[in-house]
This record gives structure tokens, sequence and C-alpha cells, in this order.
């Protein structure tokens, strides 16, 4: 369920700083999946909870010096063992796709919710982590009914080119 703040009453909270409003009237009718690891196939969820609210320490490893100062946000986020996060509020706009464009429409943040599944390119997801998106999807799409089954695109999808998650190895007829 989602409470009258925006916030999933059964995800762990984690207020980040990296949202904004959405633009007046916009109605949210797009949900991109994403996947996520930090350092590249780490799957241990602290460094990504902490990159979403800017209290990652980017000497602590080496590759952390090509996102350094980087300051993005999810809606949600789902752990290897499919347990959810949430860092910004569903009727806020959180940071998650960048340039994006989907039908024709650019600046998808100002339109979908960002859901983040641990993993990589790389590695197949976990079973726990397709029950819980699952989950989260039908009720997303109970909340709000613009969100039609085409509407749940990858982030590959809407920023072709620049982006590739979440990736071969996600399974789409598993939530499809
Ligand atoms: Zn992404």
């Amino acid at each position: 369920m989602i409470n009258k703040e925006g916030w999933l009453t059964n995800a762990e909270k984690h207020i980040s700083p990296n949202f904004d409003q959405r633009p007046k009237n916009s109605e949210i009718k797009l949900i991109v999946i994403h996947n996520i690891s930090l350092p590249p196939e780490n799957f241990e969820p602290d460094n990504v909870k902490k990159f979403f609210k800017n209290e990652l320490d980017f000497e602590s490893h080496e590759f952390f010096q090509e996102i350094r100062g980087l300051k993005v946000s999810s809606h949600f986020l789902i752990d290897r063992s499919g347990k959810i996060y949430q860092f910004v509020s569903v009727y806020d706009r959180a940071w998650h796709a960048g340039i994006s464009s989907f039908n024709d429409q650019e600046n998808c943040n100002d339109f979908s919710l960002g859901i983040e599944l641990i993993g990589s390119d790389n590695t197949p997801f976990e079973d726990n982590q397709y029950v819980s998106l699952e989950g989260l999807i039908e009720i997303l799409c109970n909340s709000f009914p613009g969100i039609r089954k085409e509407n749940i695109v990858g982030h590959s999808e809407i920023a072709a080119g620049r982006k590739t998650d979440p990736g071969p190895f996600f399974d789409w007829s598993k939530i499809r």
C-alpha cells in the first residue's frame, strides 16, 4: 500500500535529498527499471543506499571516482533478497532517468517512477527480486492507472545508446 504522502508502507524508508517537484499536472504513467551495483558487481546494497543519500565516501573505492559528486536517486531499490527500500515519495520527482524520452516525451523523470534492482548486466537476477518487483508493480499500477502494461520499460529503452540497464539477464516474462 502507498500512504497518502507517497511512501510504500512495507518498504524501508531512507529519505534522499535528491528529488524535486514534478511539473504541475504531470500524470505518473511510466515505470523505469534499472540495475545498479557499487562498485560494479558488488551486490551488497549499502553503497547504493549511501549514494542515493549523498553519503557515499568517494575515496573508499577507485571506481567511485567515476561517480564522484553525482546526485541521483530512485524511488525504489530492491536488494538481492527482495527487500524493498524507498528514497523518494512517489509524488515527487526522483533523479534516475537522466536524458531520456518515451513516446516522444522527453525528461522521463517528470512522469515516471524509478525502480533499481541490485544487480548488473552480467548476472541473472534473484527470484526474490522478481517476486518483490511484481508485487510493487501491481501496487503502483493500482495507484496510478496511467501506467499501462506497455509503460513498464527498461532504462535502456528510454535512454538508448547511453544506458544498457537492466541488461540482457533481466527476464521480462517474469513481470509481464
Ligand atoms: Zn539506469
